[in-house]
């Protein structure tokens, strides 16, 4: 038995409904792409979305429309995947990293209010695990300092905030998805930018697209004729093809009872891990819905030091934990080009103790049970070892 840390749920209903795009005349801008973008809109709440080609294609049109660029400093987590950061340094900018809570893992709005100065443009923050972030405060903050709010929600479709799905914006200008085989929906690759601004709606798309506009009315030079297009600023080809989209609008249908399988693993972990004292389990607070992304523990007392031998342990018994995440400013890139950056010292502590445990729709009941023996096994041999 092999048990990944995540994978896709894919059924005879998403081939068939790739399988007809196949079969017909558009593979690429086709009319499942605006179909896909309007069922993300009714899923969500939010006015308008923009499905580009991964999360962090979508990540870097988000920074690109919020007019992220050179000298600006963009306030985001140290615990995501480096995709987060990395696209504030294609605009040009700088991340800076804010410390994260030590219950949630989720960036501290007190800890973004001391990392703020007049080099500040924005604020992206993760919604680590698909636990949300505390968005009143974060917005509040923003507000107040007319900062660009950008969720990075990779984690988190199909959570909840305050009786709102995450992606509504209701507190934020822009939420970015991912429809990586491992998140809650998939496309293979893809991602999506929700926002319920107009203008924000209207550079994405371009952006998506070259940075070409068709629409006559916004032609900055005189129109030559039907044929004629304009480029208007430096964009990328972005765009998701039809077949994926097919799948998305598949996938999505589904959403809600791979929602409900990921809480219901997640409880037979959370009450079977509690029995044991070495762990440090994740929490859910009462105004949120996690999309539990994924299952973070935490080493504690007699195991707290021993990570790498458990983690080669479990992976020796073929279940394929991961670490999520080495904090983005740990890494040698980082390093170089930002010599004097803070360490995080709750990010730190994190970082030092987590596994992540397999978590998704498609597991099994047996391989639930197996991960759990698994884990009592260690707890066994090292109380053995005493
Ligand atoms: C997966 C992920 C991304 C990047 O998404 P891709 O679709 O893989 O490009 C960005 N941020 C976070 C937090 C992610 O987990």
């Amino acid at each position: 038995m092999m048990v990944p840390y995540g994978h896709q749920w894919l059924d005879k209903e998403d081939i068939k409904a790739v399988v007809e795009v196949l079969r017909s005349d558009w593979l690429t801008q086709g009319s499942k792409i605006k179909e896909f973008e309007d069922s993300l809109c009714r899923y969500t709440g939010a006015r308008y979305a923009v499905v580009v080609s991964s999360g962090t294609a979508a990540l870097h049109v988000a920074s690109l429309a919020a007019g992220i660029s050179a000298g600006d400093e963009v306030i985001t987590s140290p615990i995501t995947f480096v995709a987060t950061a990395n696209a504030v340094i294609y605009c040009g900018g700088r991340p800076v990293f804010a410390d994260v809570q030590n219950d949630t893992i989720n960036i501290d709005p007190i800890e973004i209010k001391k990392k703020i100065n007049k080099r500040t443009k924005a604020i992206i923050p993760v919604h680590f695990a698909g636990h949300p972030c505390d968005l009143k405060e974060i917005s509040q903050i923003a507000k107040e300092r007319n900062l660009i709010l950008i969720e990075d929600a990779a984690h988190a479709l199909g959570a909840e905030y305050k009786g709102e799905k995450i992606g509504s914006c209701r507190y934020s200008d822009m939420a970015v998805f991912s429809f990586h085989p491992v998140k809650t929906i998939t496309t293979g690759e893809g991602g999506a930018v929700l926002t319920n601004r107009k203008d924000l709606y209207e550079k994405l798309l371009i952006l998506r697209n070259h940075g070409i506009t068709k629409d006559r009315i916004k032609f900055i030079n005189r129109n030559d004729g039907t044929w004629y297009y304009e480029m208007q600023e430096l964009g990328f080809n972005y765009r998701l093809t039809d077949f994926q989209c097919a799948l998305g609008i598949s996938q999505l249908k589904k959403i809600e009872r791979f929602i409900k399988r990921r809480r219901e693993i997640v409880k037979i972990y959370q009450s079977e891990l509690s029995k044991l004292e070495d762990f440090v389990l994740p929490i859910e607070r009462s105004y949120v819905k996690s999309a539990w992304h994924l299952y973070a523990i935490r080493l504690k007392n007699r195991l707290k030091r021993k990570r790498k031998v458990i983690f080669d342990h479990l992976r020796k018994n073929n279940l394929w934990v991961q670490v999520h995440y080495i904090p983005v400013y740990r890494h040698p890139y980082y390093q170089k080009k930002y010599s004097s950056n803070d360490k995080c010292s709750v990010a730190e502590d994190y970082y030092q103790t987590e596994i992540s445990l397999p978590l998704y729709p498609a597991m099994k009941t047996s391989e639930i049970q197996y991960v759990i023996n698994i884990i009592n096994q260690i707890t066994e041999v090292k109380r053995k070892c005493k």
